[in-house]
Order: C-alpha cells, then structure tokens, then sequence
C-alpha cells in the first residue's frame, strides 16, 4: 500500500494560520513531519500548532512582507543542525480590482510578499536542503497562471512571475534531489474566497449567494474545494512519492480550468 509519508522531514510552511497553509500544517503532521507554521499572527498559529499530532512543531511570527526579517527570523529556527527539507510558499493574494486602475505600489507589495519572500526563503533554507540531498518547494498560486482571471490583474501579473521564477528554480535545484512546484488552488473555502464573493458581488451588482451559485455552476465538480483537498496535494508533492515530478503547475481545481 502506498502511504504519503513525512516522517523525518521539516517542513516550514508559510501562511499556515488560515485556509490552505493551516490545512497543510495538520495535512503535514497527520503524515509524520514537524512542522514550523509561520504567518502575521501568533496567537491564530498557536491555536493550530496545538491541535496537531505529533511532537516537534513550532510557531514563528512572520510578515512575508518584510523580506529583511525572513532570514534573521528563519536562522532562530537551528536550521544549521535541523535542516527544512520542504517549504511551502505560502501568503495571502493580492487585491481584487480592475488591473487599469491598479497602483503600482499593489504591484510592488504582491512582487515583495510572493517573489522576493519566496526567493528569500529558498537562499536561505537550501543549504540545508541539499546537505539533506532532499527538497520540495511548494509554491499555493493560482490557475490564473493557465487562465488569467477577470478583476484579478495584479495577481495574475505576480502568479506568472512566481511561476516563471519555480520553472527556472526546478531547472536549478533538480541535480540535487530537490523539486520546485507549483499548486494552482481553485475555488477553495477559505477567507480569501470570501473576500473575493463579496468583491465580486459588488462588480456584478450580485447579491453573495447568486456569486457563489454562479462561480459553483462553473466548476465540473459543481462545488467548492475543501482546503483539505487541496493539502493532500500539496502533501504528495513534498513526498519522497512525487521524487520525479518536477517544475509542475498542479490545478486542484475541481476540472474548472479550460485548458489541456
Ligand atoms: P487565506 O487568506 O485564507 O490565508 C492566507 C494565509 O496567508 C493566512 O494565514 C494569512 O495570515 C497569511 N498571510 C497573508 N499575508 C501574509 C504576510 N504578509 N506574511 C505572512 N503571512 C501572510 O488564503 P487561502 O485561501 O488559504 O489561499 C492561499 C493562497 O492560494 C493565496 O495566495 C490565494 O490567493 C491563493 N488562492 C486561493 C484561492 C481560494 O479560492 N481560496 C483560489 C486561488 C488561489
């Protein structure tokens, strides 16, 4: 029988007090691995630390925001002697809103909080990744990088990015056993989706339950994904399972995306 296994394995996964990243951390400890749960609030991620099985896991207060402080914050975790051998790059998305009228201080906020938070993580825990001779970076952005969506131009414009940026980075990092991923969530339930129904509705002049009704009938599934579903993904990608795919784009997205 084939079991998504991450016993021995650390793993630092960014954005873990809500939604998918919260998902993952426990979907990570139910397979065996410690787990380092960052995000802005300590208080949220400690009340999800303290559910999940398993010992060894930690919290770190963290604002991808703030590209300085990751290494200085990351380097408190002993990650000299206790190396990560998988990350997953994680964060809030960015605003909704006609990407004509977007500012372009919305442009470089998604750039530092996505490309450059990310670049940031992998310099710094890849040494010990490689000394591991195993890595798995996982990167949560969206099928707008198959499909652009509507109203969501300054996220389309930074997913492509970070897409482009894991392409090249698999290219890198394959020679030394670790692989660079992407997972391309679709309708997912978590806050960020209820902030996207309300902005939304508010575009199409739609009360939420019609947003919903339509978004819903777009999906061949007919529903919207648990963050569960989309953290079993993401598990099997940082398993020793997922060792020959590398440099994907995975859609859990419920067949929604229109492309091959
Ligand atoms: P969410 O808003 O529920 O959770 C985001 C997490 O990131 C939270 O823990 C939040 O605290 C953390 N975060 C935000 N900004 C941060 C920062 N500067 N520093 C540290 N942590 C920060 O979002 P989600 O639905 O779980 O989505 C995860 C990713 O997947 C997002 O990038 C989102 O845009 C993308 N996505 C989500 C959906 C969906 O329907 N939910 C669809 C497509 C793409």
């Amino acid at each position: 029988m084939l079991n998504i296994d991450l016993t021995g394995h650390r793993a630092f996964v960014c954005g873990a007090s809500k939604g998918i990243g919260a998902a993952t951390a426990k979907a990570f400890a139910d397979c065996g691995a410690r787990v380092t749960l960052a995000a802005r609030s300590l208080a949220e991620l400690k009340q999800i630390c303290e559910q999940l099985p398993g010992d060894g896991h930690q919290v770190l207060e963290l604002d991808l925001a703030k590209t300085e402080s990751i290494e200085k914050l990351l380097i408190s975790t002993e990650i000299k002697t206790d190396p990560y051998t998988i990350l997953v790059c994680n964060a809030g998305g960015p605003k909704a809103g006609a990407l004509a009228e977007a500012r372009l201080d919305s442009f470089a906020d998604g750039f530092q909080t996505h490309v450059l938070a990310n670049q940031t993580l992998v310099q710094t825990l890849l040494p010990g990744m490689i000394s591991k001779k195993y890595g798995r970076v996982i990167n949560i952005i969206s099928t707008s990088v198959k499909v652009p969506i509507p109203n969501l131009g300054v996220s389309n414009t930074i997913r492509g990015a970070v897409a482009s940026w894991a392409k090249s980075l698999a290219n890198e990092l394959g020679p030394f056993g670790i692989t660079v991923n992407n997972v391309l969530p679709g309708f997912t339930e978590t806050s960020r989706l209820e902030a996207l129904v309300e902005a939304a509705g508010k575009r199409l002049g739609k009360s939420e339950d019609e947003v919903i009704a339509l978004w819903k009938g777009s999906v061949p599934a007919r529903r919207f994904a648990q963050p569960e579903e989309t953290a079993v993904a993401i598990s099997f990608l940082a398993s020793p399972l997922a060792s020959y795919i590398n440099g994907i784009n995975l859609p859990v997205d419920g067949g929604r995306t229109g492309t091959l």
